[in-house]
């Protein structure tokens, strides 16, 4: 009820996940002007699009989405930054559910048929408790009833630090990080693979790759954050 909620904020205010300002009553994880303002990509709008650039000839690929611009030190950043390192994975549900909502009518997920976050190690797992993209692809499957694929794909060990290293040498970094196996069940199926936040791609190339062995699979791929 409206206003057991109004009173429930009174005693315990939330607040915007961009901007840190009260939430009101109707409000969730992020406040309405914030909401209007996220630097949108709409490349879902676009079959050619600078996201789809980095995977174009990598991978089979049919379409790209991202939610926003993801630069660092906007305020936007706080998104991925709350889900990823601060104990909030409603916060990728929540994202997931808003995006795909906001995109449903485009007819981005026609023919889709099974949505697939990009897996952390087993180790990063443990250590965070659960997985942001999944988190995200959950959100997703809720408004499209899209499942999410069977879990084909074992994440072997994490991106090392890249900091210092060039693009290719990132690219050569990431070329084995993913196993898969038993990957029958996804033949000739059109996969949407989703990721928070896309940089290089090189992690998302090489997620797919592991699986392009698989006769007639192919890709879409969509994340919350795009990095230009
Ligand atoms: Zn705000």
């Amino acid at each position: 009820m409206t206003w057991i909620k109004a009173l429930l904020d009174l005693a315990y205010p939330r607040f915007c996940v961009v901007c840190g300002q009260k939430l009101s009553a109707q409000e969730e994880h992020i406040c309405t002007l914030c909401l209007a303002t996220l630097p949108r990509t709409n490349y879902h709008l676009h079959l050619e699009n600078p996201m789809e650039e980095k995977f174009r000839g990598k991978i089979p690929l049919e379409k790209t989405a991202a939610l926003y611009f993801y630069q660092k030190g906007n305020l936007s950043c706080n998104i991925i930054h709350q889900l990823k390192y601060k104990q909030q994975p409603e916060i990728g549900i929540f994202f997931g559910k808003i995006y795909a909502l906001e995109i449903l009518s485009s007819g981005f997920f026609n023919g889709i048929d099974y949505l697939m976050p990009v897996p952390l190690s087993t180790q990063r797992y443990k250590q965070r408790g659960y997985n942001q993209a999944e988190m995200i692809a959950l959100g997703i499957s809720k408004v499209t009833n899209i499942p999410i694929a069977p879990p084909v794909i074992k994440r072997i060990h994490n991106n090392p630090t890249q900091t210092h290293k060039n693009r290719i040498e990132r690219v050569l970094n990431t070329e084995h990080l993913f196993l898969a196996e038993s990957t029958e069940t996804l033949s000739y199926k059109h996969i949407l693979l989703i990721d928070d936040v896309v940089t290089t791609g090189s992690t998302l190339t090489a997620c797919a790759s592991s699986l392009t062995n698989t006769s007639g699979i192919r890709f879409s791929i969509l994340t919350l954050g795009y990095t230009l």
